[in-house]
C-alpha cells in the first residue's frame, strides 16, 4: 500500500478504434469508485482518438493526452502533423515528448526542447521520456545520458511544474525486460537529484505489467507509471493500479 499520489499514463501508441473506446468504461467504473484514493489516470490515445475519448471522460477525472506534437506554435504547410494548440482544441490536456520511438525516428534533443516549449506555451503539460539504449547502459552510461537529454530537453524551461518526467529505459520498453530494483531506485534517485528540492514527477515506463508491478511499486520515490502495451487492456492496467494502490 502505498500513500503516495500516484500517476498511471496508458500510452496506447498506435492501437485503437471507435470500438476501443467502450474499453474505457471498465475503467472510468473503477475509478468512480475510488474517489478517495489519491492517482490520477490518464489516457494517451492515438489523435483519431483523443475527441470521443475526452467526451467519453467529461464526467470523470481521468484526463486525456496526445503520444507527440509538431513543434510549430502555428498553422502552417505540415502535412500530417498536428501541434500542441490543436490538440489541446479537441480535448488534450497532456502530451508525450521525447518518446525513444520518436528519438528512434530522428527527433533530437534540440527538436524535443522546442517541442516541449512550445507545448507548454499552447497549455498542455508535458509528459517527458528519458532513458538510455542498452549497448548506453553496459557502457555504463546511464547517468551521462539522462543528465544530458534533461539538460537537453529541458534548457531554458522555467515552468518545471508542467512536467511529469518519464524513466523509460529504451531496453526495457515492450521487451518484458524491467530494471533491477537497485538500477531503478538509482536512477529515479539520479533523475530527481538534478532538480534539488522542487523536482517533477519522475514515473517509471517499459514492461510495467501485473506481475511485475510489486517488485516496481516499492521503488522509493517513484511517482507512478507509463504503460503501454498493459494499458490497452483494461483488466490489465486496473490490476496494475490495484496493486499499486493496496
Ligand atoms: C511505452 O512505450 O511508453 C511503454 C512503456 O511501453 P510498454 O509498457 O509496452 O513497454
Amino acid at each position: 500500500m502505498t500513500n503516495k499520489y500516484m500517476y498511471f499514463i496508458a500510452n496506447w501508441k498506435m492501437f485503437g478504434d471507435l470500438k476501443t473506446i467502450n474499453s474505457l468504461d471498465k475503467v472510468i467504473k473503477f475509478s468512480k469508485s475510488h474517489k478517495k484514493n489519491k492517482f490520477k489516470l490518464i489516457y494517451c490515445p492515438p489523435n483519431t482518438l483523443i475527441r470521443p475519448i475526452s467526451k467519453r471522460l467529461s464526467k470523470t477525472n481521468i484526463e486525456v493526452g496526445a503520444q507527440n506534437s509538431h513543434q510549430n506554435l502555428d498553422y502552417g504547410a505540415f502535412t500530417g502533423q498536428v501541434n500542441a494548440r490543436m490538440l489541446k482544441s479537441v480535448g488534450a490536456k497532456y502530451v508525450i515528448l521525447g518518446h525513444s520511438e520518436n528519438r528512434m525516428a530522428g527527433e533530437n534533443d534540440n527538436l524535443i526542447n522546442l517541442k516541449i516549449k512550445n507545448s507548454i506555451k499552447s497549455g498542455l503539460k508535458i509528459i517527458f521520456c528519458i532513458g538510455e539504449t542498452i549497448k548506453q547502459k553496459r557502457d555504463k552510461k546511464t547517468n551521462q545520458v539522462l543528465n544530458s537529454q534533461l539538460k537537453k530537453g529541458l534548457k531554458s524551461i522555467k515552468k518545471i511544474n508542467d512536467i511529469i518526467i518519464a524513466y523509460e529505459p529504451v531496453w526495457s520498453i515492450g521487451t518484458g525486460l524491467i530494471p533491477s530494483s537497485e538500477e531503478l531506485f538509482k536512477s529515479i534517485k539520479f533523475i530527481k537529484s538534478k532538480f534539488g528540492k522542487k523536482s517533477p514527477k519522475v514515473l517509471y515506463g517499459g514492461s510495467v505489467n501485473s506481475k511485475n508491478i510489486d517488485q516496481l511499486k516499492i521503488i522509493p520515490d517513484i511517482d507512478g507509471f507509463l504503460i503501454g502495451g498493459a494499458s490497452q487492456n483494461p483488466k490489465k492496467f486496473i490490476d496494475i493500479i490495484k496493486k499499486t494502490i493496496n
